[in-house]
Order: structure tokens, then C-alpha cells, then sequence
């Protein structure tokens, strides 16, 4: 029996973890749930969408289920997605992107890692507000270092990429090619322009891709990347990148098979991994029963995966592979009229 943290997040987080929580529990796995609460619903209620008792799960499961979690933008209280990766110290975002026949897509047979960075960047959550003292002095500060002189109505977000965790998460991504005999490691960054910072990850990367002398590597810029993605995404496999190319590029691959109720993820530490969708709360849809439950269902594989349940993931992966192929129970995303919850009936009905 495994203990496994569950969180329902808010919007159609809800509605997606519980299809996902039923199919992983149709294949045979006994897993006592913990469900704890986070999100915009429970502001009012606790205070904080963030609650101790979450963190606290957690720490203590070692694994967790997650739906996704609403962020206002621009004001209100800061992500809670980003606090968890940050207090867990997960700091590897894992997101496969793959193309399963019957998803209409301008490509098939794409097959893509997408490996992130989560811990910095310009996520680290450092920023000056435009107009405030501490903001004034560090644009002085900025002007005698530097005589560059940044305009006094500016807002400025810092951007950190250290050695220590460009070389962990680079190395992630060798050590997953390796463990899936995967034949190549793409880095992606934008060194031409930002030296001091994702040249650190590029140098890093060349360093640690000479340890792996059986998997091929390359580095790009994540311009060009972008051109060649919606291009040829055949040719490439694995991808590791900084926190926010990680981010858009990781959208982008998931436009690439289908859409975001296509894309898994999982965001995993030392020792610690949280398993959610790519996609965020998708407000307008909340409460409707209506969104695809499989990037849910499919970080439940994922999920299964680490666990050491690999033939209940594999059960359930081609349970849900089927029901996207007959493609007669599937969501409005995907060219059909079934709820979120008679989607997740008939993979459940379909594993063999
Ligand atoms: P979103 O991913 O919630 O939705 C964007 C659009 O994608 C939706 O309107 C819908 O058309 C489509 N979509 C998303 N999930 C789908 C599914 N399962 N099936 C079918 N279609 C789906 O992105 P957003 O609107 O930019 O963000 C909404 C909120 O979610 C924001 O507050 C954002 O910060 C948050 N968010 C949270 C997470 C997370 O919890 N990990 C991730 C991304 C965004």
C-alpha cells in the first residue's frame, strides 16, 4: 500500500484529479490517498492558498497527485506552484510531449522530453516594484557599476542561473536519455544576448554532455528553437532548458500532439515528486465536467512509473491511447462530445 498526497487545486483541478484518482486505482494499485487542500478556494478559509499542512504531506509521502492551482496575474498572492517547487526544492519539471494516433495534429509520431528547470530564473521571485525606495537605489546602483542608466519608471525582475543547478538539472536529462534509451540531448538557451547567466548553462552543458559520450547533444538558441520545433520536431528528443524557456517551450510541444489536455508532467526532487498536468485551471471551464482528463491521467503514469509500477502504467497508458485511437469517447479538444468523467469511464472500461 503506498501513501500518496492528493491535492484537487481549484478551477477544473477538481474534476481532472478525480478521473485521474479512479483510473489509477482501476488498475490494481492500493494507494491511500491524503488529500490535502490548496488554492484560490481556500484563501478565505486559511489565509494562504499554501497551507503548512500541504508541504507537510508532502514531505511526509515523498509523492503527491496535484491538480492545478490558479496565480492571479500581477497582483494577489504568488504562485503556489512555484512556492511548492521551490520549498520541495523539485527542481526538475519533467513534461513528455507525445503524439498518440487519433489526435488531430499538424504532426504525427512526435515524441518529445521536455525537461525544465524549476528552482530559478527569473522565477526566483526577486523583483522591484516601479516607484519604491529599494528600486531607486538598486537602478543607482545599476548606473555607478555599470553606467547604464535604467529608466526610473521600471519595475526589474532578477534572473539567477548558478552552476550548481544548470549542472544538476543538465544532468537529469543525460541521466532520463540514458535510463530511456533516448539518442539525443537538446540545450536551449539564450547565451548570445544574456553571457552571465544562461552562458553559465551553456558552458555547464557542454561540460556535462562530454560525460555522455553515447548520447548525441547539441545547444540552441531558443529563438532558432522555436522555428525549428513547429518545423521539425522530428528531429529532436530530449530538451533541457532554464525555468522560462522551459515554460513557453513546453506549451509549444504540447500544441505540438494535440493541446494542453494532452501534457503530463511531473516535477521531481531529491526525493520528493509531484505529478500534474502541464495545463493550468482553465477557469472558464470550471465546475462544467467538460476538459480532458488526460494530462492527469497521464501524470498518473508517470506516476505509476516512479512508483515501480511499470506494467500498471503500461496498462493504463494503452487504455488511454485506445480510447484517443476509436476516438468515439473523448473530449471536445479532441473532436468529440464526452464529459471528463465518461472519458475517464471508458479508459477505465478499456484496460486490459
Ligand atoms: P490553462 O492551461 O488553464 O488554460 C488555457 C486553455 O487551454 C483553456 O482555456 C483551454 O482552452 C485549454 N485547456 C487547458 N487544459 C485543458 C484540458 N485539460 N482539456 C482541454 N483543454 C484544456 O492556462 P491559463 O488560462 O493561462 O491559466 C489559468 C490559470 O492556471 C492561471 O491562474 C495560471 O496561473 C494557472 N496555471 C496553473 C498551473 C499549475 O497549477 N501547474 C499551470 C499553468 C497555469
Amino acid at each position: 500500500m503506498y501513501k500518496v498526497t492528493l491535492i484537487p487545486g481549484d478551477g477544473v483541478g477538481p474534476e481532472v484529479v478525480d478521473a485521474a484518482r479512479k483510473c489509477i486505482e482501476a488498475t490494481g494499485v492500493k494507494i491511500n490517498w491524503e488529500k490535502v487542500d490548496a488554492g484560490a478556494d481556500i484563501m478565505d478559509k486559511y489565509g494562504t492558498p499554501l497551507p503548512d499542512k500541504v508541504i507537510d504531506s508532502i514531505k511526509k509521502n515523498r509523492i503527491a497527485l496535484k491538480g492545478p492551482v490558479t496565480t492571479p496575474v500581477g497582483t494577489g498572492f504568488r504562485s503556489v506552484n512555484v512556492a511548492l517547487r521551490q520549498k520541495l526544492d523539485l527542481y526538475a519539471c519533467l513534461r513528455p510531449c507525445k503524439w498518440y494516433p487519433g489526435v488531430r495534429s499538424r504532426y504525427e509520431g512526435v515524441d518529445l522530453v521536455v525537461v525544465r528547470e524549476n528552482t530559478e530564473d527569473v522565477y526566483s521571485g526577486i523583483e522591484f516594484e516601479v516607484g519604491k525606495p529599494e528600486t531607486g537605489e538598486l537602478i543607482n546602483f545599476i548606473y555607478t557599476s555599470t553606467n547604464v542608466k535604467i529608466s526610473d519608471d521600471s519595475g526589474i525582475s532578477i534572473k539567477p542561473i548558478s552552476r550548481r543547478a544548470s549542472e544538476r538539472i543538465i544532468r537529469f536529462a543525460f541521466d532520463y536519455a540514458r535510463k530511456n534509451n533516448r539518442k539525443k540531448v537538446t540545450g536551449i538557451h539564450k547565451a548570445n544576448i544574456m553571457k552571465y547567466s544562461d552562458g553559465i548553462f551553456v558552458k555547464v552543458f557542454h561540460e556535462v554532455a562530454r560525460e555522455y559520450p553515447n548520447i548525441q547533444s547539441e545547444d540552441k538558441i531558443v529563438d532558432n528553437m522555436c522555428m525549428q520545433l513547429v518545423q521539425k520536431p522530428a528531429l529532436y528528443d530530449v530538451l533541457v532548458l532554464p525555468n522560462l524557456y522551459g515554460d513557453i517551450i513546453s506549451d509549444l510541444c504540447a500544441g505540438l500532439v494535440g493541446g494542453l489536455g494532452l501534457a503530463p508532467g511531473a516535477n521531481i526532487g531529491e526525493e520528493i515528486a509531484v505529478f500534474e498536468a502541464t495545463h493550468g485551471s482553465a477557469p472558464k471551464y470550471k465546475g462544467k465536467n467538460k476538459v480532458n482528463p488526460t494530462a492527469m491521467i497521464l501524470s498518473g503514469v508517470l506516476m505509476l512509473r516512479h512508483l515501480g509500477e511499470e506494467e500498471k502504467a503500461e496498462r493504463l497508458e494503452n487504455a488511454v491511447a485506445r480510447i484517443i485511437a476509436k476516438g468515439e469517447t473523448v473530449t471536445y479538444d479532441l473532436g468529440g462530445t464526452a464529459t471528463t468523467s465518461q472519458m475517464a469511464k471508458a479508459i477505465i472500461k478499456n484496460l486490459k
